[in-house]
């Protein structure tokens, strides 16, 4: 089927073929065929790189040349803004696009003069239950990668944002795009959906196993060149010497940046200079926007044609990175996992060195095959190379045949819905309530009998724990449950003002209720309420995520516990040991942050807790958006402790001290420059205005202080700094 004869505008038409998409893929013509432009549910499973972007763009196309509005939710911030830069591409013909990743408890209501906004399935929720005004206008939903349904961490949100968004626009189209998993048929008629099913792959891609001196195909070997006593590595000298890339998956981010050292001093040999002189670039880059001990590590394996790439990374290393593979300078990236569930970046051959991954009840386990098949996927770059290949390594014969039975020739899983838990429901429940999806017990049952979880299993099982939620909602002052004036048979449920604040928050009612009784106590216990006071109440909840605690963490932890015991409130007894060291968790997490609003260094902080620079950001904003919520819920208590928390918030958002909070309010002036400033004088905007030029160029070099200036509004007459063009802001400078 050719691309022209669709029913969408011609312009658009000619703006595909001229980027090379003439006839549509297999599986995206079955689409068509199925009603896609007809605004038919579907769902559709299938591989990595088949097309699934261009279906969901032709379903919104058409939806918007009909005068409808296009939600597109992704489970990642990071792959928002990636499909937001792709849609932006349709802003000639007049398709407005948005993005919605600010705070989660804003409406965001002047994103809806957008035609397609994009947004995660979190920032949905959030705007749901914030009452957006543009949501009901919605007319297609598009769900990218629906199968995380199954993920502990993301699936319930996701699944209970499709429910609601059904029960809000039952006559919008769903577009579900999905991973290939064992039971999409069931996920597609839970939708009321069509299901477009296929292995089909615009790249062929051969999945096999090394083992011995060759990588064993079904029905066909490779030798490869035995040049180093690592496996792996010989492998990606092979990929390399044939013009190709390496993504390598490794289990933990230790054995990524190990394995890239390893490989590096071996690809550095088969360089040319050009490519050198090139990768050098990079990898200043990389050294200059990092403190850290890690970006000289991976400055240094870049320069030999390798990196690796993990959460750990701040967000310049990690786009560095991917722009430099991209643009094929960067041979191999040794990644984590995590790297295949996000972002697109193809290569010839995928090598799974680890198939392994690391559970805290049962120790190493085998990954799932949905995992396996995740990663393996990301092989072959489309219209690029000939064909993708994915290789599991194996030790002994046995391990061989388990992974050629296990891995290669086996079809994923089914995936699973994990509503039915108490943490996953106590949110959602009382959300449907303070938004009024529900207003008595039956209508709750009756709308999680709507999610996947009631369609898969049953749905008097959720009955049981949406009871328990309601008794935690009750008891904790969130939900009041009384009889209806007009029918005393019936009973009411309602949020209450404490409720209805923590659910447009967006927190766990469980941290919610942690936060509140903090405060009650504070003033009763006579504990005195510092800064790591409420650092420390906000690590206790359960939307942080704690830090680990090593060996060597004990002394240092306990005795600043010990130290500071008048700035804790129920500190637990050190004789019941779990409890104990669960605190521990929580004030090591606390006294990360506190050197961070302190403005400990980056470089040290990694170094305290063991950490890498991206990390301290991850924290740094689970705990400003915790942080924002206990200032709101104690405004609304009338507690005295707002001020302070909102300071905090404020300090964590830049990781600076009060004093500073002006400076680095600028564009430009992250919290390391803008200590130097203030230290230097120019503690104020004000004082800036009036800056001698010389001085300041001093202090952070002419071109940063030209851009200063210009962001502060001053018109910069010297001659010498107007030809200085204006560059953008790194976070940490
Ligand atoms: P998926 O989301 O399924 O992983 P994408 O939608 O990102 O895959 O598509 C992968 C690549 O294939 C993109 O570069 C896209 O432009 C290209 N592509 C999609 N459909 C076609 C087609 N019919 N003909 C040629 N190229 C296509």
């Amino acid at each position: 089927m050719m691309i022209r004869e669709l029913d969408i505008p011609e312009d658009i038409i000619g703006f595909y073929e001229d980027s090379g998409i003439k006839e549509l893929y297999p599986p995206q013509a079955e689409a068509i065929e199925m009603g896609l432009l007809e605004k038919k549910n579907l769902l559709a499973a299938i591989p990595t790189a088949s097309g699934k972007t261009l279906l969901a763009e032709l379903a919104m196309i058409k939806a918007i040349r009909e005068g409808g509005k296009a939600l597109y939710i992704v489970p990642l911030r990071a792959l928002a803004s990636e499909k937001f830069e792709r849609f932006r591409e349709l802003a000639p013909f007049g398709i407005k696009v948005g993005i919605s990743t600010g705070d989660l408890d804003s409406r965001a209501d002047w994103l809806g003069a957008n035609d397609i906004i994009v947004a995660t399935s979190e920032k949905t929720d959030s705007l749901l239950r914030n009452g957006t005004s543009w949501m009901d206008e919605i007319t297609t939903v598009v769900v990218d990668e629906i199968h995380l349904l199954d993920s502990k961490n993301r699936g319930p949100t996701l699944e209970v944002t499709i429910t609601k968004l059904m029960r809000l626009n039952p006559n919008a189209q769903v577009l579900a795009l999905s991973a290939t998993v064992g039971n999409a048929r069931e996920m597609a008629d839970w939708l009321g959906a069509g299901l477009v099913l296929s292995e089909w792959r615009p790249t062929d891609l051969h999945e096999g196993v090394f083992f011995g001196e060759a990588i064993n195909f079904p029905g066909s070997q490779k030798k490869i060149d035995r040049l180093d006593k690592d496996d792996a590595v010989n492998l990606v000298l092979d990929t390399i010497r044939a013009e190709g890339q390496c993504l390598v998956f490794e289990s933990s981010r230790r054995n990524c940046a190990g394995f890239a050292k390893t490989a590096s001093s071996k690809v550095a040999k088969i360089l040319d200079n050009d490519a050198k002189i090139k990768l050098a670039g990079i990898a200043d880059e990389v050294e200059s926007t990092g403190e850290t001990d890690t970006a000289i590590v991976l400055g240094n394996c870049i320069r030999k044609g390798v990196a690796f790439h993990h959460a750990g990374l701040n967000s310049s290393h990690r786009k560095l990175v991917e722009n430099g593979f991209r643009q094929n300078l960067i041979k191999l990236i040794s990644s984590t996992p995590t790297l295949a569930a996000g972002l697109n970046l193809p290569a010839r051959r995928v090598i799974i060195r680890s198939y392994r991954r690391f559970d805290s009840n049962f120790g190493m386990q085998p990954i799932p095959v949905l995992e396996y098949k995740q990663m393996a996927g990301r092989a072959g770059r489309p219209h690029l190379d000939p064909y993708g290949e994915s290789v599991l390594i194996a030790k002994t014969y046995d391990e061989f045949a388990q992974l050629m039975e296990n891995y290669v020739e086996a079809d994923a899983e089914d995936i699973w819905s994990k509503l039915g838990t108490e943490n996953a429901l106590r949110t959602h429940v009382l959300s449907t309530i303070v938004n009024g999806f529900a207003s008595t017990r039956q209508e709750l049952f009756d709308f999680f009998g709507a999610t996947f979880f009631a369609y898969q299993q049953d749905a008097w099982m959720l009955e049981e724990v949406i009871n328990d939620c309601l008794e935690f909602l009750i008891d904790n002052d969130m939900v009041s449950e009384t009889e209806d004036i007009e029918d005393a048979s019936k009973l009411l449920l309602r949020g209450t003002r404490l409720g209805g604040l923590i659910s447009m928050l967006y927190i766990d009612p469980l941290s919610g209720s942690k936060i509140v009784d903090g405060f009650r106590d504070a003033g009763k216990d006579a504990v005195k309420v510092t800064d790591m006071t409420l650092l420390h109440l906000v690590c206790s909840t359960p939307d942080m995520r704690q830090l680990y605690l090593r060996n060597t963490d004990y002394t240092i932890v306990n005795d600043y516990i010990v130290a500071h015991n008048d700035e804790f409130h129920d500190i637990p007894n050190q004789f019941k040991e779990t409890d104990y060291e669960w605190f521990m968790g929580e004030v090591k997490t606390a006294m990360l942050l506190e050197e961070w609003v302190s403005e400990v260094s980056a470089e040290d902080i990694t170094r305290h807790f063991n950490v890498g620079e991206g990390d301290i950001h991850a924290l740094a904003d689970t705990s400003e958006w915790l942080m924002h919520a206990a200032a709101k819920l104690a405004e609304l208590l009338g507690v005295e402790y707002s001020s302070h928390a909102y300071s905090l918030e404020k300090r964590i958002r830049y990781g600076a001290g009060l004093d500073l909070m002006e400076l680095v309010g600028i564009k430009g002036v992250g919290r390391v420059r803008a200590r130097k400033l203030y230290n230097a004088g120019f503690v104020s905007v004000a004082k800036l205005k009036g800056a001698d030029m010389s001085i300041l160029s001093k202090l952070v070099g002419p071109k940063v202080a030209y851009n200063i200036l210009s962001g502060i509004g001053v018109r910069v007459k010297d001659k010498h700094f107007e030809s200085i063009p204006i560059s953008s802001n790194t976070l940490d400078t």
